[in-house]
């Protein structure tokens, strides 16, 4: 019987956005088991805490049976071995995100040399969204409905009264 296979998918997820459940929608259904895994990454000010961004993230992805959510402080790398995984997942949105990746992918794989990065292109309506544009047009009183899953709303809500505009 063969080993199943497991991806990693790791980033901020702060908060999760609809782009990142496209990806991690399609992640799963090519590997036996998806681990989403917040970093937690302390020179990055975030909005949620790193068990807020993982209520969200299980909430919004509890539709798929083979995602499990995680979260790491430390090298991504080493949290691949502690998983007994060989693969990240990393999402594609523009040539923008290109040269980051690139250098993050090359960055691991100098580290392990026998881990994969590989990359899923985003859909195309979600090409410009990111969890930073969530929060400013939020901030501005801006509609996101659309862009993020219902329970991230809320905690937006929750987390960010609007000061400027009646919320939407
Ligand atoms: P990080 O801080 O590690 O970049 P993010 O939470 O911003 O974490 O993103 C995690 C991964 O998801 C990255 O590979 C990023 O390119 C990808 N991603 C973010 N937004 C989208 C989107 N709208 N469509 C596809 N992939 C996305």
């Amino acid at each position: 019987m063969r080993r199943p296979i497991k991806a990693v998918y790791p980033g901020s997820f702060d908060p999760i956005t609809n782009g990142h459940i496209y990806i991690a929608e399609r992640a799963a259904a090519l590997f036996d088991e998806l681990v989403v895994s917040v970093l937690l990454n302390p020179q990055k000010q975030s909005a949620f805490t790193v068990e807020e961004r993982q209520a969200m993230a299980r909430e919004a992805l509890s539709h798929l049976p083979n995602v499990k959510i995680s979260s790491f402080n430390g090298l991504l790398v080493d949290f691949l071995r502690q998983e007994r995984s060989r693969i990240i997942i990393r999402g594609l949105r523009a040539l923008s995100d290109f040269e980051y990746e690139f250098q993050l992918a090359l960055m691991n794989r100098q580290l392990a040399p026998d881990i994969e990065t590989l990359f899923i292109v985003t859909d195309a309506k979600y090409s410009y969204l990111s969890s930073s544009a969530v929060k400013e047009i939020f901030n501005f009183g801006g509609p996101v409905q659309e862009m993020v899953p219902p329970g991230v709303y809320r905690r937006l809500r929750e987390r960010f009264p609007r000061p400027i505009q009646s919320q939407r």
